[in-house]
C-alpha cells in the first residue's frame, strides 16, 4: 500500500479530510455514551461561578468546586461541545513534569520546581482514582514515558534532563535507557537511548472528558454547549455575554485554552502552534513483533515533538513534527493536509515494519505555547481566574489547574494556589506583526534543524540562529 501522505488521506478508497469529522477519540466516546442535551444559553441568568470553556480546565475546575461545595451554582459555558476542543483530541499523555525541570527551576528554584512536579505526580493519579471512582473507563494506564532519541543531538538533551533530576534529587524519577533498553520497549531502528519517566499514564482524552462531563451533569452543574462567550465583563459581578444571554455571577473562570490569543490581558501571553495526530488501523501482532504491548507512552527528543501511544485494539496513534504556528485560531489549526503529511511520514519513518498498515484518521488542534513553555494560572483580577499556556502538556496540568483555580474562587489556603506557577510574575511575547510573524518563521526554522538533525546532516546556520532565537531573547523555548 502507497503511503497515504499526500493532500486528504485514503480510507478505503474514500478521501478523509483532517478536520471534515470529529477526531477517532470524539467520535468513539459520542458512540457510547446516551444523548444528553446541554441546549445553548438563551436567556440571562445568576450564578455563584461561569466557567468559559468546556474542555480539562473547565471541567475540573467545576468538579473541584462541587466537591468544596455542592450547592455552588456553577455555569459552564462551551462554543462547540464538552471536549471538542483539543481535550478530545489529544495524544492522550498524562505525563510528569520531571523533564520541564530546567524551565521550573530556571523559573522558580530547586525545591519549588519538586513541589511542582509532584503536584502533577498526583494529579495523574487522581485522574485514575477519579476514573474509577466514577465508573468511567477512559483506559487509563500508568505504565510510564519512553523518551527515545533518534539523533546524536537528542542524546545530549536527554543527558542533560537526567542530570538535573539527579541535582534535585529525583533520579528515580527519570533514569536513563540504553537504546536496546528503549528498543525493548517498543523497537523502532530509529531509537538510539533515551531515558524513563515512570510518570507516564495514557487515556482516551476524550471519554474522559466526556466522563466528566456526565459526572458535572449528574452534580447539577449546568452545561450549556454551542454557547459562545463573546466577552468576560470584570465587574464585579463578572458577567460573561454571550450573543442570546449573560450569566453573572460571582466569579469567572477563563479556561479558553489557545482561544485565549484572542481575549484581552491574555493577547500577548500565547501563540498557537498546532499540532496532528495520524491513527493506523489495528495491528496488534506487529506491536508483539517489536515488544510495544506495555502500554508506554513515548516520544522522541525533538523541539518539535513526535509523540505515540498505543490504542487498546493494537493500533498506533502518532501525533507531531510539524504543524504551524499562528495567532488566530483557524482552519490551519484542524485542516492542514502538510500537517498531517508530517505526522504521517515521521510515523512511517520511525515504524517501517508497518509499512502496510493504513493510516485510517487524522485530526489537529491548537497548542498554547506560552513563554516559559509551562501553563500559569491565577487571578486576572480578584474574582476573574484563568488557567493557560500547557504548551502541549496539559492532560496532567489541567487537573491541577482545575484544583488551583476552585481554591482560587473558593479562597482556601491550599498547597495547590502556593504552587509556583500560581499568579507569578508573566512573561510577554512581543507585540504584533512581530509575534505573528516571528512564530511562524520560528516554528519552521525548529523543524528544519530537528530534521537535518535527524537525517545527520548538519541544520543550515540560519536555520540553527533563527530556532535558538527565542532563548537568546529569554523565552524558555526552542532548542
Ligand atoms: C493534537 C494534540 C495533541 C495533544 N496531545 C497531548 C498529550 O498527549 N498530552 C498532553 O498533556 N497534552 C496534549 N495536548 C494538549 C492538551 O490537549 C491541552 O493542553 C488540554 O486539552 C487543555 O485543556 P483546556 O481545557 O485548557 O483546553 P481545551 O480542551 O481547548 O478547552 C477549551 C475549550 O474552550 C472552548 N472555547 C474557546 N473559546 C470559547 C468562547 N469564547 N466561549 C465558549 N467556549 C470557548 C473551546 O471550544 C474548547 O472546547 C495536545 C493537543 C493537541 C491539539
Amino acid at each position: 500500500m502507497p503511503t497515504p501522505t499526500k493532500g486528504a488521506l485514503n480510507l478505503s478508497g474514500e478521501a478523509l479530510t483532517p478536520g471534515a469529522q470529529r477526531s477517532w477519540w470524539l467520535r468513539e466516546a459520542l458512540a457510547a455514551e446516551p444523548a444528553t442535551a446541554c441546549p445553548p444559553l438563551d436567556k440571562d441568568v445568576n450564578a455563584d461561578v461561569v466557567i468559559v470553556g468546556g474542555g480539562f480546565t473547565g471541567l475540573w475546575t467545576a468538579y473541584f468546586l462541587t466537591e468544596s461545595d455542592p450547592n455552588l451554582g456553577i455555569v459552564v459555558l462551551e462554543q462547540d461541545i464538552c471536549g471538542g476542543g483539543p481535550s478530545g483530541r489529544n495524544g492522550g499523555f498524562a505525563s510528569g513534569w520531571w523533564d520541564e525541570l530546567d524551565g521550573l527551576v530556571a523559573l522558580y528554584g530547586a525545591e519549588a520546581a519538586v513541589r511542582a512536579c509532584r503536584a502533577i505526580s498526583s494529579s495523574i493519579t487522581s485522574i485514575g482514582d477519579f476514573c474509577e471512582a466514577h465508573g468511567i473507563d477512559a483506559w487509563f494506564k500508568k505504565a510510564g514515558y519512553v523518551f527515545a532519541a533518534t539523533a546524536a543531538e537528542h542524546l545530549e538533551v536527554c543527558e542533560q534532563m537526567l542530570e538535573l533530576a539527579r541535582d534535585v534529587g529525583a533520579a528515580n524519577e527519570l533514569r536513563p535507557l540504553t537504546a536496546e533498553e528503549v528498543r525493548g520497549r517498543c523497537d523502532s531502528a530509529a531509537f538510539r537511548g533515551g531515558a524513563f519517566m515512570r510518570d507516564g499514564a495514557s487515556v482516551q482524552p476524550a471519554l474522559l472528558v466526556r466522563g466528566l462531563r456526565r459526572v458535572l451533569l449528574e452534580r447539577r452543574v449546568t452545561i450549556h454547549e454551542g454557547t459562545k462567550a463573546t466577552r468576560v465583563e470584570p465587574g464585579p459581578p463578572a458577567v460573561a455575554i454571550t450573543t442570546r444571554g449573560a450569566v453573572r455571577a460571582r466569579h469567572a473562570v477563563i479556561a479558553v485554552n489557545a482561544w485565549a490569543m484572542g481575549w484581552p490581558g491574555f493577547r500577548r501571553r500565547l501563540i498557537a502552534w498546532s499540532s496532528y495526530m495520524v491513527l493506523t488501523a489495528p495491528a496488534p501482532d506487529l506491536l508483539e513483533k517489536i515488544h510495544w504491548t506495555g502500554g508506554e507512552i513515548v516520544s522522541d527528543l525533538r523541539t518539535s515533538i513526535r509523540y505515540f501511544r498505543t490504542t487498546r485494539d493494537g493500533r498506533i496513534a502518532f501525533g507531531g513534527g510539524g504543524g504551524r504556528a499562528g495567532t488566530v485560531i483557524g482552519n490551519s489549526f484542524t485542516r492542514d493536509a502538510r500537517a498531517v503529511a508530517e505526522s504521517a511520514e515521521g510515523f512511517r519513518r520511525m515504524f517501517e515494519g508497518f509499512a502496510e498498515v493504513p493510516i485510517v484518521d487524522a485530526w489537529g488542534g491548537p497548542i498554547d505555547v506560552s513563554p516559559t513553555h509551562l501553563p500559569a494560572f491565577g487571578n486576572l483580577v480578584p474574582h476573574v481566574h484563568y488557567a493557560l499556556g500547557y504548551t502541549g502538556n496539559g492532560v496532567a496540568p489541567s487537573h491541577l489547574a482545575g484544583r488551583v483555580l476552585a481554591d482560587l474562587v473558593t479562597g482556601a489556603d491550599s498547597d495547590a494556589v502556593r504552587l509556583p506557577m500560581v499568579n507569578a510574575a508573566s512573561r510577554l511575547f512581543p507585540p504584533q506583526p512581530f509575534r505573528a510573524l516571528g512564530a511562524a518563521i520560528v516554528r519552521r526554522a525548529i523543524i528544519a534543524k530537528d530534521t537535518a538533525e535527524e537525517q545527520g546532516r548538519n541544520p543550515n546556520r540560519l536555520v540553527t540562529a533563527i530556532a535558538r532565537l527565542p532563548r537568546r531573547l529569554g523565552y524558555l523555548l526552542g532548542p
